[in-house]
């Protein structure tokens, strides 16, 4: 609904990353109807809130179904938008949707349902539960790396819990926000439950300002910290998932033909555009030489391209195509070499970026600290085990980690030593893709998780209840205390002792219930 003049609201134009031509355009959300937003949404979430959770999950079902219909349709408007391949909008962002989908079909009902807690024996004759209780109007701030799952996911799994949602979805990418609109209306949704306000980092701030119940933020490290600092001011809880910079350690034992291959894919899947994707690669010394050669022989394989077989897209976001300029610029300047690549000056017009392998950096240059988020590959020798986990641990990130070794127990106790989210074993980045698993980061990469069971009760408030018969007119612990002191010393001591004294704690325990009027 519009309630402002026309002529003051803002369009902003779409451009297709892939070929630069300007493709549509959308009508920015005017900061002054956020308020309405918030309303519509409180609306909805009182009726939305109480309807039983199968229901709810019948308009899940709904929504899955056209995502199944239009899977073609959708994977087009996200290559339109990203500029990634066709095969990637499918495998890595429509596929994880629907997998999450189908996950919260499946489990939504028992995590969320009520919980029966063990009540321990001093709390004698009472029950004890946990039940989730939806928080209310949750803002769902998104990126443009994987415009669809990284918005609907969190969105699903707020609405399975009974709360309202509104959507920002990133300006870079506004015709998949577009599209989930659309998704959501069609699918029946009652009015009010999902509403998406388009628009930039204005918009965003102005809804993030709005008092939501929650905000679940996927972007940058940057942008986390100035939502975080704008909820504290309402102590509104927070999701943040941030930034990456994940490290990839390949021991002389691994399979290095398969190392080679995850590398490539690892460090380039989606242009480097990903939070968990392979931005630096630790290989042990021994096989070094040879590990480089497999991995530039990977690397020179790749097609890039928008046709359907093509293996590497184009880069989103123009602005991120200096952040990988600066990396590169500095490291080259301080006497890296190039392995595949390009030096930036050499790079073409327009937002395809070569794949690009680099040796010979140091541990305190950008390309080695820094998220890149494009596609760029530092890869440094190591000599110990030791020596591997520091580097791997050395930066201000903590989301995926993977480690390359046919030695299962040093896999462990490497993976076990990682600060970070996730850890991959002989494979890169695939955590995510597993919805029963948690999702998340350590360090700077963000706070909380979600996917698993606390991506459904994160949008809950857990509220613990206890419940008595109320038979008994009074409880041992409640006043007088007269007389109830060494009987209470009694009890604490011959049910706590290491050795139980159960005639000693039966005799205090009736002489309180004796006491008690
Ligand atoms: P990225 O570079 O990955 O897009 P950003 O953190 O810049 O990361 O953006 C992620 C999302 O956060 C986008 O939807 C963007 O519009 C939004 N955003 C950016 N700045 C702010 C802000 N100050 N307050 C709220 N949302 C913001």
């Amino acid at each position: 609904m519009n309630v402002h003049p026309v002529e003051e609201v803002r369009r902003i134009p779409v451009t297709s990353p892939a070929t630069g031509k300007i493709i549509a355009e959308i009508e920015e959300t005017p900061v002054h109807e956020v308020p309405f937003f918030y309303e519509q949404g409180r609306k909805a979430f009182a009726s939305w809130s109480t309807m039983p959770i199968p229901n709810r999950i019948g308009f899940l079902r709904k929504l899955k179904q056209m995502i199944v219909n239009e899977m073609e349709e959708i994977a087009r408007v996200i290559s339109d938008d990203t500029g990634k391949v066709l095969t990637e909008s499918i495998v890595a962002d429509i596929m994880p949707t629907l997998d999450a989908i189908d996950h919260i079909i499946r489990h939504a009902e028992k995590v969320l349902g009520r919980q029966k807690v063990r009540t321990p024996l001093l709390l004698f004759g009472k029950k004890s539960f946990i039940e989730y209780m939806p928080r209310g109007v949750v803002l769902v701030i998104s990126p443009w790396n994987y415009p669809l799952q990284l918005a609907m996911v969190p969105m699903i799994s707020a609405l399975a819990g009974g709360n309202s949602v509104i959507l920002k979805p990133s300006e870079v990418t506004p015709l998949v926000g577009k599209y989930i609109e659309d998704l959501f209306k069609r699918s029946g949704f009652p009015e009010g439950t999902i509403q998406v306000a388009h628009g930039g980092k204005e918009v965003g701030a102005a809804f993030t300002a709005g008092k939501p119940d929650y905000i679940f933020f996927t972007g940058s490290v940057r942008t986390g910290k100035i939502i975080q600092q704008q909820a504290a001011k309402d102590l509104i809880p927070t999701t943040l998932e941030l930034g990456g910079k994940d490290p990839m350690i390949v021991f002389g034992d691994a399979n290095l033909d398969r190392a080679a291959k995850a590398a490539a894919w690892g460090a380039f899947t989606n242009s480097g555009q990903v939070c968990m994707s392979a931005e630096r690669l630790y290989v042990e010394r021994t096989v070094y030489p040879e590990f480089l050669e497999k991995l530039q022989g990977e690397v020179h394989s790749l097609r890039q391209g928008d046709d359907i077989d093509a293996d590497v897209g184009s880069m989103t976001f123009p602005a991120q195509k200096n952040v990988v300029r600066e990396q590169l610029d500095e490291a080259l300047q301080r006497g890296a070499k190039l392995v595949t690549g390009l030096k930036p000056e050499d790079w073409k017009e327009g937002m395809y970026l070569p794949p690009t392998v680099v040796t010979d950096v140091e541990q305190d240059m950008k390309i080695i600290q820094d998220e890149t988020f494009g596609p760029l590959l530092p890869v440094v020798p190591f000599d110990t085990e030791e020596e591997a986990i520091a580097y791997a641990n050395g930066t201000a990130y903590g989301l995926n980690a993977s480690v390359w070794t046919r030695d299962r127990e040093k896999a462990r106790r490497v993976s076990s030593r990682l600060v970070s989210g996730a850890v991959v074993i002989n494979d890169v980045i695939i955590t995510v893709a597993n919805h029963g698993l948690p999702f998340g980061g350590a360090k700077e990469s963000g706070i909380g998780r979600y996917h698993s069971e606390a991506g459904l009760r994160i949008f809950c408030h857990e509220k613990a209840i206890m419940e008595d018969k109320g038979f008994l007119n009074s409880e041992i612990q409640w006043y007088p205390y007269k007389g109830k002191y060494p009987l209470f010393l009694n009890l604490f001591k011959s049910y706590f002792s290491e050795k139980r004294d159960w005639v000693t704690f039966a005799r205090n325990y009736i002489s309180l219930l004796r006491n008690n009027k």
